[in-house]
């Protein structure tokens, strides 16, 4: 199996935009590894609406933000079933706070999931996709680190530093094959997004040209075409999914 059919490894695959894009590209005809951290359960819905819709995934438990963990588990499990085909960097959260109030271990979180996590699994698959001279990865940014946003400084730092890591690995890597490519969603109806309020959603919705929040699938669509060869002259680029709310 390891040589025939694609593999795809998505980061914060149980829930919310993860969810989606392991589902899509599974219909794409990947074999999914759909990441969480805390949530088996969620993952493994993931998984078991998957294979009901006749594709193939696996569930696989790992903190992004653990550099040790990360070499220990995406080595073995390259080992196991070969190099990588996709990496979707999307796990992230949000700790927002005013900086003059930020906790410095709200800013450590942040940093270290959103961006050091994507860092670790870029490094950790790279060398094993350059062997076989192709690969797409992808990293999920946000609106938010292009244009920035009040009470979200840390998060904003760690999604634009995705962005200079994504162009700067871009160069490094295409000479080897390997595509790497930022999506920078605007809002996103998730768990993550569920947490604001009425008046939160009408001061957004009323920056959004397109005039209403998007859905995981607007994001997942764009991850199956830069997962595909249709995108095989793309690389390096920031693509935003926002609604036109930052152009
Ligand atoms: P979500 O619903 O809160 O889901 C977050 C996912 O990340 C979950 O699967 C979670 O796993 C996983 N995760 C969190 N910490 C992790 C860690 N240390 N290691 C591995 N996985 C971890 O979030 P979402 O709204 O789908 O957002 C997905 C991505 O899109 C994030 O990077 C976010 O910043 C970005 N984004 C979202 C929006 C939006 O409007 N929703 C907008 C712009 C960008 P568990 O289930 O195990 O907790």
């Amino acid at each position: 199996m390891a040589e025939q059919i694609r593999k795809a490894l998505v980061t914060g695959g149980s829930r919310g935009i993860g969810a989606e894009i392991s589902k899509r590209l599974a219909k794409d005809g990947f074999f999914v590894f759909v990441n969480y951290t805390s949530n088996k359960e969620k993952a493994i819905e993931v998984v078991d609406d998957i294979s009901k819709s006749g594709g193939q995934a696996q569930a696989i438990q790992l903190d992004v933000s653990d550099f040790q963990a990360v070499e220990e588990v995406l080595g073995k499990l390259q080992k196991e079933m070969g190099p990588l085909d996709v990496l979707v960097n999307n796990a992230g959260i949000t700790r927002d706070s005013l900086l003059i109030r930020m906790k410095p271990e709200d800013l450590d979180a942040t940093l270290d999931i959103d961006l050091k996590g994507a860092i670790y699994c870029t490094k950790a698959v790279a060398k094993s996709m350059m062997k076989t001279r192709k690969g797409s990865i992808i990293q999920i940014s946000s609106v938010v680190g292009e244009m920035g946003n009040p009470g979200q400084s840390a998060y904003a730092a760690a999604k634009a530093g995705l962005i200079g890591f994504t162009k700067s690995v871009a160069k490094e890597f295409a000479s080897r094959g390997l595509r790497v490519n930022t999506v920078t969603p605007g809002y996103i109806q998730t768990d993550m997004t569920g947490a604001l309020t009425e008046d939160q959603k009408e001061a957004i919705l009323r920056s959004i040209p397109l005039g209403t929040l998007g859905e995981p699938q607007d994001i997942a669509s764009l991850v199956s075409f830069l997962a595909s060869d249709e995108s095989r002259y793309i690389t390096g680029q920031t693509i935003g999914v926002n609604g036109g709310m930052y152009m």
